[in-house]
């Protein structure tokens, strides 16, 4: 089994001027864990978002709050905010748009965004947005998890789910703590507030640790009450082109998708709100876009 530490990278999100992120994927050499292709964590900071009307295809966008709150809109007529504790989960299908902007400039926000890929026989589809403000919660001795995406500890997410996945957000109190899992996945595992140790190895704030197919269980040791978030799913079999904000299977489909965007092409609707501002594609690099490969040490 090989198991590994991916440490973040810093992107500015929405321009040189926007909200710092971390990326922890995709990352070289792990371009998914399960289906999840993609993985941003911003805060706790002052700065707010402000993410005009941009495209997505072929993906869902997983939001995942801490502190704060955002605002959503998208080109199927969604106006909706969300809070720490809540789930909002844009499927793209073959096209959708969106905005997200922070709520209160002056008050922090902490959060995670995810891409999960969606399998061939619904990244064609049509886009749907949900929201869920109850999640299903597992109350274990020392932890409990609040279960977003998919099925843990023998609960299960309500929110649309298209290939074997989970998504939690684990609270553990201080101490050890042996959580199962489920060994027919790969797991990632964040670590959100500060350093805990994974299985007797330290894993620093904000640095994610891969687990490979086959874990029973994972240990970890928290020195106080700490927030991790489980991510994981059976492994990924697709090839992924990914570019910008397009999930694809080839170049051709990122190229056609981006100029569809710069088209104004009905494929991405139109985002109410914001007179008609949105963030343009930028230009495709010289070369040809290939699959993203796996490649572990
Ligand atoms: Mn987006």
């Amino acid at each position: 089994m090989t198991d590994m530490t991916i440490e973040p990278r810093t992107v500015p999100l929405g321009g040189l001027r926007g909200l710092q992120v971390d990326r922890t994927l995709p990352t070289k050499g792990l371009p998914t864990i399960g289906a999840w292709c993609f993985l941003d964590h911003f805060g706790p900071t002052f700065q707010s978002m402000d993410v005009l009307p941009h495209p997505h295809t072929g993906l869902q966008t997983v939001t995942w709050l801490l502190a704060g709150g955002v605002e959503h809109r998208d080109n199927l007529g969604s106006n909706v905010t969300i809070q720490p504790g809540e789930l909002n989960l844009m499927t793209a299908g073959n096209g959708v748009s969106h905005s997200e902007f922070s709520l209160d400039a002056s008050g922090s926000m902490h959060g995670l965004q995810f891409w999960v890929a969606l399998p061939e026989s619904r990244r064609h589809g049509e886009a749907t947005f949900e929201h869920f403000a109850d999640l299903p919660v597992v109350h274990e001795q020392g932890w409990e998890a609040t279960v977003f995406m998919g099925e843990f500890a023998g609960q299960t997410s309500p929110a649309s789910a298209f290939s074997p996945i989970v998504g939690a957000q684990i609270v553990v109190n201080a101490g050890r703590h042996e959580i199962r899992l489920n060994p027919e996945f790969e797991h990632g595992l964040v670590a959100v507030d500060m350093s805990v140790d994974v299985n007797g190895e330290r894993l620093a704030q904000r640095s994610l640790r891969f687990i490979d197919v086959g874990a029973e269980s994972v240990v970890i040791d928290a020195p106080v009450r700490t927030t991790v978030v489980l991510i994981g799913g059976e492994p990924w079999d697709e090839p992924l082109v990914m570019w910008w904000n397009f999930v694809a299977r080839t170049h051709a489909e990122i190229e056609e998708a981006r100029s569809d965007w710069e088209a104004g092409d009905q494929r991405f609707g139109t985002v109410d709100g914001h007179g008609g501002k949105v963030i343009p594609a930028p230009p495709l690099p010289p070369v040809i876009l290939k699959p993203r490969v796996r490649r572990l040490p």
